[in-house]
């Protein structure tokens, strides 16, 4: 398999791992199992919280940057892959101005055909003036474009033909995805952001401290899938994770390891999701999460109050 090929198909087993948790009972999710089959693969406890964590914190944080913003902002998912989030947001009364999903052609033409063929998910888009091609899809508040993140001239071109207003404060989200990329080239996006949006936010989850021998394991058993993680090296620690955003014209950025954002999560629902299933090794999740971490940043031109939003 071609790295490419190996990268989109990470999209694969992110979904499957959803779907898993999902049926599980971590949380609700009525659209992820119409965008992948069920896999036959079972998931460890660990893997699951590491996916209920993920999901949740990233939820918090771009909860809180809807709400800070009564709504009138642009949210944009770099590597969306099938996530279901515009469906949520949409019945939680929750949709910003614009949902804007990009990720390779590939991806989104899979994506575009789910929800032609699903009606649950083509009946929360507004029908009126959808336009759907083989690759991309345009309507009045959500729009699914194929690019590479790495190449500028066109990413700028589909976030204009999506409608995006740059003077609106705008969400960016990179759920494990620029890790993919290789650092020179994620940097030069993070700093493309910061010249054309006055006011943003990022929240980025990826794997980190990856040069001990656990990390290594994670690395080896993807390269044997063909798959590298090319971001991770200049970015191997929480320290750099934040530094690949200052030092790119953001103003500031926080980074919490996945054990620190765990412990954020309101108790009721750790109370809730540690009883679905027992785990008797609990170092297990602990070394796990501190592989993986949360890092967001802003600018925040129009001083709309972005350095108050963290977990
Ligand atoms: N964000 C989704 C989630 O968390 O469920 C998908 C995550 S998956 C691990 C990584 C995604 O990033 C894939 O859908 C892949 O196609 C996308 N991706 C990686 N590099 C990319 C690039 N250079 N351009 C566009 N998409 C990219």
């Amino acid at each position: 398999m071609a790295t490419e090929d190996a990268v989109i198909a990470t999209n694969d087993d992110a979904a499957q791992c959803k779907r898993y948790a999902v049926e599980k009972g971590y949380w609700n999710d009525p659209y992820i199992s119409l965008m992948i089959p069920k896999g036959s693969a079972r998931h460890a406890p660990e893997i699951n919280r590491g996916y209920f964590a993920r999901i949740s914190s990233i939820r918090l944080l771009l909860e809180k940057f809807i709400k800070l913003t009564n709504k009138k902002c642009q949210v944009i998912n770099l590597g969306a892959g099938y996530d279901t989030t515009f469906w949520r947001l949409k019945d939680a009364h929750l949709m910003p101005q614009k949902f804007v999903e990009i990720d390779f052609p590939v991806v989104t033409a899979k994506k575009c055909h789910h929800i032609k063929s699903k009606k649950p998910l083509l009946d929360k888009i507004s029908n009126d003036d959808i336009m759907l091609s083989k690759y991309d899809l345009h309507s009045a508040n959500y729009h699914i474009v194929g690019a590479n993140l790495t190449e500028l001239g066109d990413i700028e071109k589909k976030l204009q033909e999506s409608g995006i207003d740059r003077s609106i404060p705008t969400v960016f989200i990179a759920e494990c995805v620029l890790v993919y990329i290789d650092s020179n080239k994620s940097g030069r996006l993070i700093k493309w952001i910061s010249d054309h949006f006055p006011t943003a936010f990022f929240i980025n989850y990826e794997q980190v401290n990856m040069g001990d021998k656990f990390g290594q394991v994670m690395m080896d058993n993807l390269r044997s899938r063909d798959c590298y993680l090319t971001g991770v090296s200049a970015c191997a620690n929480l320290q750099s994770q934040m530094q690949r955003f200052t030092s790119n014209g953001w103003a500031d950025a926080d980074a919490l390891e996945m054990n620190k954002v765990y412990n954020c999560l309101p108790t009721d629902e750790l109370r809730r999701i540690e009883k679905i299933e027992f785990m008797d090794e609990r170092e297990l999740m602990v070394q796990l999460f501190s592989h993986y971490c949360l890092v967001w940043a802003y600018k925040d031109t129009l001083n709309i109050g972005l350095e108050t939003i963290d977990l």
